[in-house]
């Protein structure tokens, strides 16, 4: 029956030859699309309200509501909530996106990565500030890579943005993009926290999160790394995690060789 998936199993048995049994799982995988679909739809019919109820609260908070000394604080509290929203909704999205379709070939485009971590280092500047964070960047900068934007830009946001995150003050934080004889490799780097090993099992899982009280404070949706994850497999890559608590964390993406391209590409405008 074409329709049926079938997955193999071997065990080998010297001698005796080997073992092979064969599961039907079908109904496995028609259970997880639906549930992926269940995710991007009510994630996507989220959108528009969270849209709208941002944009007047905007309306309010450039009023003389938003002056108000009572007022004023609760709805900058309000706001402050529907973008943590609107941000998780974001992530819901992208990780559907990255679970579920294969990368687009229209979409590929040549990306420097190097120009995509300078965007993230913008971002994050006042914070990589506030915390006196030192950088080490090990960058090759006409090393691109074909691949569709958002993934990389993901990969990239997502590891430096939690390298800044889980940093203690005046850490180094050490980023590297290179080519190596058999792979591309980004690596991240810092002197953080660092996640003891029961936890490293499930970090990549959708919403896990080794200490809930410190990821209210320093924010961020749990879905960062589920998100990398998915988004370097899409690629046939790999994701290498190495940490030790009090000491640092080392995430590490491996893509295949034959994605790297190595040419000047025009340089992307910077409107985002
Ligand atoms: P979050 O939005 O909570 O950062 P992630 O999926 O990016 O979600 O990360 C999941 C959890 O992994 C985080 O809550 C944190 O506990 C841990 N983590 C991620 N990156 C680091 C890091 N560089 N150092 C220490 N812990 C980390």
């Amino acid at each position: 029956d074409p329709e049926r998936i079938v997955e193999g199993l071997r065990y080998p048995l010297g001698d005796a030859g080997a073992l092979v049994l064969f599961r039907d799982i079908t109904r496995l995988r028609q259970l997880e699309q639906v549930r992926q679909d269940f995710v991007a739809n009510v994630s996507h019919e989220l959108r528009s309200p969270l849209t709208v109820i941002r944009g007047f609260l905007e309306n309010l908070l450039d009023g003389p509501l938003g002056r108000d000394a009572e007022v004023g604080p609760q709805l900058r509290l309000m706001e402050a909530q529907s973008q943590r929203m609107q941000s998780l909704v974001e992530d819901l999205l992208s990780l559907a996106r990255m679970e579920s379709t294969e990368p687009d070939p229209q979409r590929l485009q040549e990306l420097l990565p190097a120009e995509l971590l300078h965007r993230s280092l913008n971002s994050l500047a006042p914070r990589i500030q506030e915390k006196a964070l030192r950088l080490a960047l090990e960058v090759d900068e006409d090393l691109a890579i074909l691949a569709e934007p958002l993934d990389v830009q993901s990969i990239v946001h997502n590891l430096v943005d939690n390298a800044v995150k889980y940093s203690a003050a005046g850490g180094l934080i050490r980023i590297a993009w290179s080519e190596t004889a058999t792979e591309l490799c980004f690596t991240v780097e810092d002197q953080g926290d660092g996640i003891a090993p029961e936890h490293l099992r499930r970090i990549t899982e959708r919403f896990y999160r080794v200490d809930r009280g410190r990821s209210r404070r320093v924010g961020g949706t749990g879905l960062g790394l589920a998100i990398v994850r998915h988004a370097v497999e899409r690629y046939r890559g790999r994701l290498e995690i190495h940490s030790e608590v009090g000491r640092g964390s080392v995430f590490r993406v491996h893509f295949p060789l034959a994605l790297g391209r190595r040419r000047e590409v025009e340089r992307e405008p910077e409107n985002t």
